[in-house]
């Protein structure tokens, strides 16, 4: 018999992300994506519910930042069956790069995009593990603009909205796609 319930998902991934407090200091939860990823069903899950809005919006290119971004956005990549662009750290990339500096806690770092990985106008799809702050997205949202790409959306498995960085990101226009919350820092 058919039913109209909407479909619950299988694992409760929640669960089955690590917290490490006090790492990488003191006052800080790690919110660890490595017990997602080696759970087989946990990790196909994740990446169907982070896919499954953009499954008919015309994506040209998902974009993932480094380096967890990498693991999510390949498989979502590969799901929507368009091509992967990375997000790397300054002086990573080995050709011509456009690239962003951004504010941490202390002091700045910056992110490099290659600058022909996107062409003018591609519809991106902009991947990674976590989002806090939102420092690091926002930059990531910038160079895409830069290069002239087009920002559908933003995906992140685990928010964590007491730092507002979703807020961040919606004040810049940008959707924003989260799987799980955390409260805290
Ligand atoms: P932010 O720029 O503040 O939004 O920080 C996001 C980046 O830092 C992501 O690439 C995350 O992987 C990492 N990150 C920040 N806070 C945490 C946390 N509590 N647990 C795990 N990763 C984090």
């Amino acid at each position: 018999m058919a039913s109209s319930k909407p479909q619950t998902p299988g694992v409760d991934l929640k669960s089955i992300i690590r917290s490490i407090p006090d790492y990488p200091k003191t006052g800080i939860i790690f919110r660890d994506i490595s017990t997602l990823i080696a759970d087989g069903s946990g990790f196909k899950q994740s990446v169907r519910q982070l896919a499954a809005p953009y499954l008919d919006q015309n994506i040209d290119k998902v974009v993932g930042i480094e380096a967890r971004g990498f693991i999510f956005g390949g498989a979502v990549a590969d799901l929507l069956g368009v091509g992967f662009v990375p997000i790397r750290k300054q002086g990573k990339l080995p050709g011509k790069v456009v690239g962003q500096d951004y504010e941490l806690e202390y002091g700045s770092d910056r992110i490099e995009l290659h600058e022909d990985a996107i062409a003018p106008g591609e519809r991106v799809l902009l991947l990674d593990d976590l989002i806090a702050t939102g420092g690091t997205a926002s930059a990531a949202v910038d160079l895409v603009r830069r290069v002239e790409g087009e920002i559908v959306a933003t995906a992140f498995v685990i928010d964590l909205p007491d730092l507002k960085g979703a807020d961040l990101l919606r004040e810049k226009g940008v959707a924003v796609h989260t799987l799980v919350a955390f409260e805290g820092l």
